[in-house]
């Protein structure tokens, strides 16, 4: 499938790249779209799921590259590759989960251009979605694209596509927060508030605006983590199911929890309820059971992806279960 026509911009610095997007974003919001590593854009408009008149190259804006420490935690670039944060000893010994989680995407090669913002970005998938023009055309098409039903959901009007990125909920648990830059200017929010729970519109993200930086706080550190993921292959594949947990222990009693689902709703999600199961003391087990009870509760998995929703939902209570006692036992 080739890609179709459009205009390359190559912006070196940040303002370049917020004026070329205030330029554009003036003549429609589908107008351009950001390229950072390519590896999810690209197939994507092979696929015309998008079709912009202009494309922002990202790729030679050093500033938004790269892993450093500042007063207020650790800030990664935009555009750091996940094989740097996989290779990055501040990040494995400080905060354990989001190397595990970006070890999990794709494959080696994939994982050399895919960037952190780009995987923060990535837009929710469908099976109906992800199909290239003819066969969405011979089908049907739906809200999430040129139509005005969902093949999953039949009757609603909410597109359900799933988001199936693999680091946002071990940043989650983390407490990340994302910078992000205008011509105004540059605003931080919590990351939990950047994702709308809408499969079609799913990020809060102007098209004049840019995701700069992801900012770890220091009082995540140290936390101990564990990523567990389903899907079909054993490489090379999107999650199906996903679940993030970090905990902080002192004196064999675990201090805090926060667990994390991906893959199993149209945004990645905390597991809320966890703070209180901590406070009734009722021993492992029963916290093992009860919280596995929450995350499997908090999935809501459809006809999105391939294996059925019943063992998606139920292999989040699975991985909750295990990931407990690993940390227990670790
Ligand atoms: C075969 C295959 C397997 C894959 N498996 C996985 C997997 O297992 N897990 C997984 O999480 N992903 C997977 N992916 C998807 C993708 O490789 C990753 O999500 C990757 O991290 C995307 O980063 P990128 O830099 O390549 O993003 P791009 O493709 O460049 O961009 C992705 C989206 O984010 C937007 N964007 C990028 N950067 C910014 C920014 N700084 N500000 C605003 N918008 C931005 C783009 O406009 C685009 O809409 C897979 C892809 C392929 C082709
Ligand atoms: S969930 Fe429904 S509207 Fe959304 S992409 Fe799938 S079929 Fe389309």
């Amino acid at each position: 499938m080739a890609l179709p026509s459009f205009k390359l911009i190559r912006a070196r610095t940040v303002p370049d790249a917020v004026a070329s997007l205030t330029q554009y974003a003036s003549e429609g919001a589908r107008a351009t779209r950001v390229l950072a590593g390519g590896t999810d854009l690209l197939p994507s408009m092979r696929q015309r799921l998008f079709e912009p008149e202009y494309v922002l190259d990202l790729r030679l804006v050093s500033q938004l590259r790269g892993i450093r420490e500042t007063e207020q935690g650790i800030e990664i670039g935009a555009l750091t590759t996940l094989r740097e944060i996989d290779h990055s000893e501040l990040l494995k010994r400080d905060y354990p989960v989001l190397v595990e989680a970006a070890k999990t995407v794709a494959s080696p090669l994939i994982r050399n251009m895919s960037t952190i913002g780009g995987n923060i970005c990535l837009d929710t998938r469908c099976l109906w979605y992800n199909q290239s023009l003819q066969w969405r055309k011979s089908c049907g098409f739906c809200i999430k694209k040129d139509g005005d039903l969902c093949h999953v959901a039949p009757g609603g009007s909410k597109c359900w596509a799933v988001f199936s990125g693999d680091t946002p909920p071990a940043l989650l648990c983390l407490d990340a927060q994302i910078e992000i830059a205008s011509a105004a200017g540059t605003r931080r929010i919590p990351l939990r508030e950047f994702y709308t729970g809408a499969g079609d519109n799913y990020r809060s993200l102007r098209p004049n605006e840019l995701v700069t930086r992801v900012i770890l706080p220091h009082s995540s550190a140290g936390y101990r983590g564990v990523y567990r993921k389903l899907r079909i292959r054993g490489s090379i594949d999107y999650p199906l199911a996903g679940v993030a947990l970090v905990a902080k222990r002192a004196n064999g009693h675990i201090e805090d929890l926060r667990i994390a689902l991906t893959a199993v709703n149209p945004a990645p999600v905390l597991v809320s309820g966890v703070d209180a199961l901590l406070s009734q003391k009722n021993g492992v087990e029963a916290l093992v059971e009860t919280a596995a009870e929450l995350a499997a509760r908090t999935a809501k998995p459809l006809t999105t992806s391939a294996l059925t929703p019943e063992y998606r939902r139920e292999m989040i209570r699975v991985f909750t279960k295990r990931a407990i006692l690993a940390l227990c036992s670790s």
